[in-house]
């Protein structure tokens, strides 16, 4: 563990606000020290108020700011006279300790402050830090760890036993403090969960968070227990895509909601899941409190979902016997699936919090497997898990919690994505909430969107072994599929049938029709397993209804489509999945419609390029967008109890009607 402070940079910062984000910002960068919201840090500072009077004002993280991205307005102001005196009482409860920080600030608009701001506020220097930093947290989560601190820091920290994150924990903090500290003390320790650095100046307090830290993985490397070689016993098969699906299914299910799942198969996870003692050192519970709430009390070996809630259900009925009356049960699914085939699959109810819930675990498993070196690791006690995991504040935080997305928890996959209504179905999608897999022959495709929820692939859709490899990858990185938008298309250009050549003809069949057949079948066995139920939309087109002369391929791959789409409708309603299929007209916001087409087929039907995006009965233009927010609602609970329907997109047209 190195400083990356650099001088010149931190002289730059004039005021204590500003080197308090620097040297915050520095240890958010490091993810073995802070990873997610899970450190925070505090200057103390005087602040003039309307009656020019100087207040002490504690300046601490607020919630929902990451110390790697905070901004000065990313500090809560609270008055820290006030802070102090709290300190002393003997009891407060966390929801009443939160109501008296926030209602102690001095700006209204700032975020509600760390509930560590009590701890932060009694101690004695302008400047702290605090890290759940890996290497101090597997020597405290080791055999001995109490011992082995002190021995590590002798009297350059406090050491405070294992207690809530909370008033009860800053109110012990402030008792130990007083009684351990001495001229020596730059840092406090608290056993399964952190350390804290103080100082007088920014620099100070970063620089013996570096050095307290630095120390803790010399003594692992002494120890033997830093280096950890990842052996993978047997590298796992590679066609899993059904096997996660019907994991995120059953997983699902026992949530009460659909759920994304996310495998990774690196050598890590795979080792890890793979190791002969699993059951033994992962079934210990997480290294720190704040990961309690992200992966939940323990990670599910194997697949058997049932019993892992049964268990969980157990685990409630123990430790909450009035439970009935004070705490609702959690859904019992697991946030973590470890599996010596599978690697390591992460559960959430988006992307973003499955991606989060790897990164926890992938700390976990480094911290498990050094602390076991060290001579075994040993988490907190059930109970102690129990506490946090149903602590008042989190509890009130997911009431609060707005209501999910249409589509949270579920995988949608879209073909022709790069572009024009492809892609608009792709936005539309995302908007509600759903993880999106969109696949395009053009490479752009995997620049479209930099975002968990969206994974881009070049494939093309005539050929059955990429369509295969893009269910795959889909499940693996999502979990399963729920909606199928059936978009890619050609359509070429104006030609007789007296004219068409054979080759043409099949070029736009093998496109139009038998790639969706294809990826329709290849799709069937993941829509099955759909935790809501499985959706197919077919974007087809005016085409079917009314044909034209001259696009005698492009009508009839659209219409032959449009007859698939019914009779899967038929065949596959029983297993729950629904195909609509919607037909747009004269969508002009494509690539194929450029500026000068426009004007050129405006003025072959002698009109203005206006009047031609027009030309139907309600004098509407219909855009992308339009086609692709219906195609997102035929998805939706609104087409919940239609399928085999046909529905226009197109302004009105007295051909279709
Ligand atoms: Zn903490």
């Amino acid at each position: 563990m190195k400083s990356i402070l650099e001088t010149n940079e931190i002289v730059a910062c004039t005021s204590d606000i500003e080197q308090r984000v620097y040297t915050s910002r520095l240890l958010g960068r490091d993810k073995t020290l802070v990873l997610h919201g899970g450190g925070n840090t505090s200057v103390k500072a005087f602040q003039k108020n309307p009656f020019g009077e100087d207040e002490d004002i504690l300046f601490v993280k607020g919630s929902g700011w990451d110390l790697e991205k905070i901004a000065e307005e990313g500090f809560s102001p609270v008055r820290l006279d006030h802070l102090k005196r709290l300190a002393q009482l003997k009891t407060l409860s966390d929801p009443m300790m939160v109501n008296e920080l926030v209602t102690h600030m001095t700006r209204a608009s700032a975020p509600v402050p760390s509930v560590e701001a009590i701890l932060h506020a009694i101690l004695p220097y302008k400047f702290v830090d605090h890290t759940h930093a890996d290497a101090v947290v597997t020597v405290t989560n080791a055999v001995n760890g109490e011992a082995r601190i002190r021995e590590i820091y002798g009297d350059s920290v406090v050491v405070i036993p294992y207690v809530m994150p909370g008033f009860d924990l800053a109110r012990l903090c402030a008792e130990e403090f007083v009684q351990q500290a001495d001229p020596q003390t730059i840092g406090m320790v608290l056993l399964n969960h952190g350390i804290f650095s103080f100082g007088e100046t920014a620099r100070e307090s970063y620089e013996r968070m570096i050095d307290l830290v630095e120390r803790a993985e010399v003594y692992l490397k002494r120890n033997r227990a830093w280096d950890i070689e990842w052996n993978v016993a047997r590298i796992p098969e590679e066609n899993v895509g059904h096997d996660l699906a019907l994991l995120r299914k059953n997983i699902s299910a026992v949530a009460g909601f659909p759920m994304l799942m996310a495998r990774h198969a690196d050598a890590q996870s795979l080792s890890f899941a793979g190791r002969k003692d699993v059951a033994t050192i992962a079934q210990q519970g997480p290294a720190t409190p704040d990961h309690v709430i992200r992966t939940k009390r323990l990670p599910m070996l194997g697949r058997d979902v049932h019993a892992y809630a049964e268990a969980y259900r157990a685990y409630f009925a123990a430790h909450e016997p009035q439970a009935k009356e004070r705490k609702t049960m959690l859904d019992p699914a697991p946030r973590l699936v470890l599996d010596p085939q599978l690697g390591m699959c992460a559960v959430g109810r988006s992307a973003k919090d499955a991606a989060i819930v790897a990164e926890i675990y992938a700390h976990t498993m480094e911290i498990v497997v050094r602390a076991t070196a060290l001579g075994g690791y040993c988490a907190l006690p059930a109970r102690d898990i129990f506490d946090v995991e149903y602590w008042d504040l989190e509890q009130a935080k997911l009431k609060k919690g707005s209501k999910p997305a249409a589509f949270a928890g579920e995988v949608a996959l879209v073909t022709g994505a790069a572009s024009g209504i492809g892609k608009a179905c792709v936005d539309a999608l995302l908007a509600r909430g759903a993880a999106v897999v969109g696949i395009d022959l053009n490479p752009s495709i995997t620049s479209l969107y930099e975002r968990p929820d969206f994974l881009g692939l070049v494939s093309d859709v005539a050929s059955e072994e990429q369509l295969k490899a893009v269910l795959e990858r889909t499940a693996n990185a999502f979990g399963g599929l729920d909606m199928l938008v059936l978009n890619a298309g050609i359509f070429p250009g104006g030609c007789r049938i007296d004219a068409l050549g054979t080759g043409e003809w099949r070029k736009v069949m093998q496109v139009n029709l038998d790639a969706n057949f294809v990826l329709m079948r290849e799709a069937y066995p993941y829509l099955k397993l759909a935790p809501r139920g499985g959706r197919v939309v077919i974007i087809g087109s005016k085409n079917v209804p009314a044909p034209g002369p001259g696009a005698a391929a492009y009508s009839a791959s659209k219409a032959a489509l449009n007859q698939l789409a019914r009779v899967a409708a038929l065949e596959w309603g029983g297993d729950n999945i629904r195909i609509n299929s919607l037909h747009p007209n004269a969508v002009f916001d494509t690539g194929i419609w450029t500026e000068e087409v426009l004007a050129s087929r405006a003025k072959h039907y002698g009109l203005t390029v206006d009047a031609y995006k027009k030309n139907n009965l309600l004098k509407t233009e219909v855009t992308s967008r339009d086609v692709a927010e219906l195609a997102a609602e035929m998805c939706g609970v609104l087409f919940a109890k239609t399928t085999g329907a046909q529905l226009p997109v197109d302004g009105g047209n007295d051909r279709v009607i």
